[in-house]
């Protein structure tokens, strides 16, 4: 299977400290959206305008995913 992200949206944006962009989720969880390419293409992240434009938009939170893996496994 692999892991699953669960689909949660994006509430704000801030940086850390390697400056890489960093996306605040409504489950108060927080997951990179870096800019590097070729791996990892998102031009919009670093220029304000894309970030506005993403705000609400659904991402994949891993931290979420292996939340809830750990409480199938505990019932
Ligand atoms: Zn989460």
């Amino acid at each position: 299977m692999g892991t699953v992200g669960v689909g949660r949206r994006i509430i704000g944006f801030a940086r850390d400290e390697d400056d890489d962009w960093v996306a605040l989720l409504d489950c108060g969880h927080r997951q990179h959206v870096r800019h590097r390419p070729p791996w990892t293409n998102r031009p919009w992240v670093v220029n304000a305008a894309g970030r506005a434009a993403h705000l609400g938009h659904t991402l994949c939170c891993v931290d979420c995913a292996d939340h809830n893996a750990d409480e199938r496994e505990n019932q």
